[in-house]
């Protein structure tokens, strides 16, 4: 599939960049590792006029791990998230939701930011102009009609990022820039929650950095993914889990975040002991939408929700109990 024709810029730093997306806004798509973008512009979903690649911009790369917090830089590659042995040590879901998207030709190109940006998905929507000419215009596509969920007038079409879950369980933040102006919010503000457009950034911004606040003293977490084959595909159902007990290993904390359950990502707060396990799992259930949209079932995909929100939590309470 051939992509559509475009203007190609490429900043030299992070300053040039803002310039750059302040002067063509709407008209600019920012390229990161490509892997998300370059398919929907092949499948011409999107057919931006300036494709503005910031993967070599190395002043928004890497990983440094201080004393109060840890800050990502948004064009660190997933390959390098998944093997650094600190972001394994203290932030496990976030190493092991890394390991887990796509592959490792996938995830030595893509990046941090273009994982948790990257838009919505639905059978009905990711397909190409020819399968789609022959498809009445839904929500997703300025019609007025939803093809999964017939007679709705909202959009059901899914977030399957895999790391977005598993920095919410870490109550991660964001670094929003623009030319002249900065905000930093919470991962979580990243999602309008609304299925035709996800994704919380205006034009002119650009992510540049995530921040992991510092944790209690005893703490763990897990991410689990559901998926058709070990490998390549995105999750189907995913649970990223973050728990912190008390010195008398009372659970402190414990947060769920469900992913590929909805247009965004869903935190769940709630366990208050081991026993509270199977309300945890029916409040992930109850939190999910599972519409027949993806490669299985929305009821299947529901159920699988609470199963590996169960799973996650015992996995963290697990390796807890193994390092107290
Ligand atoms: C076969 C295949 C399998 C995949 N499997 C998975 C999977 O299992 N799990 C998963 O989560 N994803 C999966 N993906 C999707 C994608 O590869 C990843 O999400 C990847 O991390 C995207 O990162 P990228 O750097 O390539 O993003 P890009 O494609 O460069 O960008 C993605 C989006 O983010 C925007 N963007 C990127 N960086 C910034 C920034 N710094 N500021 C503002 N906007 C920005 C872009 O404009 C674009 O809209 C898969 C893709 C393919 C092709
Ligand atoms: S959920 Fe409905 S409106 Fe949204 S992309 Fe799919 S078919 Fe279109």
């Amino acid at each position: 599939m051939k992509l559509p024709p475009f203007q190609y810029l490429e900043p030299t730093n992070v300053k040039e960049a803002l310039s750059m997306i302040g002067t063509h806004k709407e008209k600019v798509k920012i390229m990161a590792g490509g892997t998300d973008l370059v398919n929907r512009m092949k499948l011409r979903l999107i057919e931006p006029t300036f494709v503005m690649n910031i993967g070599k911009l190395r002043d928004m790369d890497g990983i440094v791990i201080g004393d109060t917090e840890t800050v990502i830089g948004a064009n660190t590659r997933l390959k390098e998230i998944a093997g650094a042995p600190l972001v394994n040590k203290r932030y496990r879901a976030i190493a092991e939701a890394a390991f887990q998207v796509a592959s490792p030709t996938i995830t030595n190109m893509a990046t941090l930011g273009g994982n948790l940006l990257q838009n919505t998905r639905c059978m009905y929507y990711d397909q190409s102009g020819m399968v789609l000419s022959g498809l009445e215009r839904c929500h997703k596509r300025g019609g007025t009609v939803c093809l999964a969920v017939k007679g709705s007038k909202r959009c059901f079409s899914v977030y399957q990022g895999d790391m977005a879950p598993a920095l919410i369980a870490f109550n991660a933040r964001c670094v929003l820039e623009r030319k002249g102006s900065t905000r930093t919010v919470s991962v979580t503000e990243l999602f309008t929650g609304n299925g035709v457009t996800p994704i919380a950034l205006e034009a002119d911004e650009l992510l540049t950095k995530i921040i992991l606040p510092k944790s209690e003293s005893f703490f763990s977490s897990a991410y689990r993914k559901l998926r058709l084959r070990g490998s390549v595909d995105y999750p189907l159902a995913s649970a990223a889990a973050f728990v912190s007990v008390t010195n008398d290993r009372k659970i402190a904390t414990c947060r769920v975040v469900i992913g590929a359950a909805g247009a965004a990502p869903k935190v769940i707060d709630g366990v208050s002991c081991e026993a509270d396990l199977e309300g945890m799992a029916q409040k992930a259930y109850d939190h999910a939408e599972g519409v027949d949209n993806l490669q299985l079932g929305g009821a299947y995909r529901r159920k699988m929700i609470s199963v590996l929100a169960k799973r996650a939590i015992k996995a963290s309470i697990d390796a807890i109990k193994e390092g107290m």
